[in-house]
């Protein structure tokens, strides 16, 4: 593929991400029937010199996104790339809806500008599952010792769902290969039933899509959305536990699949008798089912995985490095990867070989953060703020210029990675943005790591830092 081309697809594909977290950042405010109605089929176009430029199926469209929301919407994109952005809209014809004008027709023009938008469509996208991550298909996970069982019990799921294993309760350490196996099932049951409703969502996305139900006064459209699914894949299911009438609402969700022999896969880092959600009622349906608990992966697994992964990233890594990575990061596939890509940028950086020399570097780093407990919010929060000389306020406050953007995307960054902390609890202590943001931010900072070494250096100076006090 041609370097221009390339950089062109990656390129839509960041303007997509952006637009997508705007929609999620505005539709509490805007609400779901504006953006079913106007800004659903809007494309983004170009990002450029400042200005984003959305790409909208005709005029009159274009006359009322720029009256009503261009100015929340330019808001949220500035507050997402972190810098001033102005939005210009444009009418595009490759806009999805213009894609199937046929079967969609446009929405009625507004009588007037303050007349309601036309209803939504019957299914709302309000309650929509979470899409499946192509990398998370059986195929891709390398099965051991550890996870032997999980994986055989998520292959029979996959191969006769709703029969034998129902529930299947997968629980284990985090990152070692839950949400993975969990989208492989939904991967496999497509594959070999593209018309099947296979709802992966996590207990974040539950408990969400919950209290949006009750707050827009939309529990019938929750329930039809939740219980018409086939296959229900339920992630993270601890984020749950705590909150008790999601609680019950799960309950009920799950109990009217179950009784209705549709498959239901729950996975938890925590073990179900740990879990609080753990009812009697509840616990006797599980126990009904199959509990498989996921365990690290033992050395030899630890070097197949690596092995793949730099394959995948299409890197030639010798045996005798992926054996010492292996040895050195023993607690999760997730950091275990983390190892090598970090290693890998470290040789890609400064244009030098993959040694052991190398890893022994990139490592070092690595070993002695893996190492770092009992770390708060508030110290980084306050560690970020003395780096970036910025107040504690600012920082979590809306300002948006260039510095305090990017003081906020290290503290999110960093707080995801040293602490243990929800993404839904971060983000409340940013003035309540939305887990998405989170990530957003986190990734986009997380790409600025890698092209920009005098930012990489700060931030792993701030993180030497909040590690050594949290020592103290
Ligand atoms: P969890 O949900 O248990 O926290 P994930 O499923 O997100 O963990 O796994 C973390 C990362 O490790 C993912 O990139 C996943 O693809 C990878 N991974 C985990 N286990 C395996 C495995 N057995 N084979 C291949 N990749 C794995
Ligand atoms: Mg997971």
């Amino acid at each position: 593929m041609p370097d221009q081309l390339r950089l062109d697809i990656e390129m839509q594909g960041e303007l997509e991400t952006l637009w997508a977290s705007v929609l999620d950042h505005v539709e509490a405010e805007l609400g779901q029937e504006a953006i079913a109605s106007w800004l659903q089929d809007a494309v983004p176009v170009a990002l450029e010199g400042g200005t984003f430029v959305l790409g909208v199926p005709n005029s009159t469209a274009r006359a009322w996104v720029e009256k009503k929301y261009a100015r929340r919407l330019a808001a949220a994109l500035s507050d997402l790339q972190g810098e001033p952005l102005r939005l210009e809209v444009v009418v595009h014809r490759a806009t999805k809806r213009a894609a199937r004008s046929t079967t969609s027709p446009t929405p009625a023009p507004p009588a007037s500008v303050s007349a309601a938008p036309p209803p939504r469509p019957a299914v709302s996208a309000a309650f929509a599952p979470i899409p499946l991550n192509e990398k998370y298909t059986f195929e891709n996970f390398v099965v051991g010792q550890s996870n032997r069982f999980a994986h055989a019990a998520a292959a029979a799921v996959a191969d006769q769902p709703g029969k034998e294993y129902n529930p299947l309760f997968l629980y284990g350490g985090v990152g070692l290969g839950k949400t993975h196996l969990l989208q492989a099932i939904g991967h496999e049951l497509l594959v070999r039933n593209p018309h099947a409703r296979v709802a992966y969502v996590s207990g974040e996305t539950f408990t969400s899509h919950f209290i949006t139900s009750l707050r827009d006064r939309k529990a019938e459209e929750f329930r039809r959305a939740y219980r018409s699914v086939d296959i229900w894949l339920v992630d993270d299911i601890q984020f749950i536990a705590d909150k008790s009438s999601t609680k019950e609402e799960f309950f009920h969700t799950f109990n009217e699949l179950y009784l209705t022999n549709r498959q239901v896969v729950l996975a938890s880092d925590r073990a179900p008798r740990e879990l609080r959600l753990m009812e009697d009622r509840l616990r006797t349906r599980l126990e009904a089912g199959l509990m498989v608990e996921i365990l690290p992966p033992e050395l030899e697994m630890r070097v197949a995985i690596l092995q793949r992964r730099a394959a995948q990233e299409g890197a030639d890594v010798p045996p005798d490095v992926l054996y010492q990575i292996a040895c050195t990061v023993t607690d999760s596939t997730r950091v275990l990867e983390a190892a090598l890509i970090r290693m890998l940028a470290l040789a890609s950086l400064t244009r030098s070989s993959v040694t052991p020399e190398l890893a022994a570097r990139a490592l070092g780093a690595f070993v002695q953060e893996s190492r770092v407990a009992g770390i708060s919010l508030l110290s980084i929060q306050r560690a970020v703020c003395e780096y970036f000389k910025i107040s504690e306020q600012e920082v979590i406050g809306p300002r948006r210029d260039r510095q305090t953007a990017l003081a906020r995307q290290v503290a999110m960054y960093l707080m995801r990675e040293l602490t243990r902390k929800s993404l839904v609890e971060i983000g409340e202590l940013f003035g309540g943005k939305t887990h998405s943001t989170v990530i957003y931010s986190c990734g986009k900072l997380e790409k600025e790591l890698k092209t920009d070494a005098g930012l990489a250096a700060s931030v792993k100076e701030l993180r030497a830092k909040i590690a050594a006090s949290s020592r103290e």
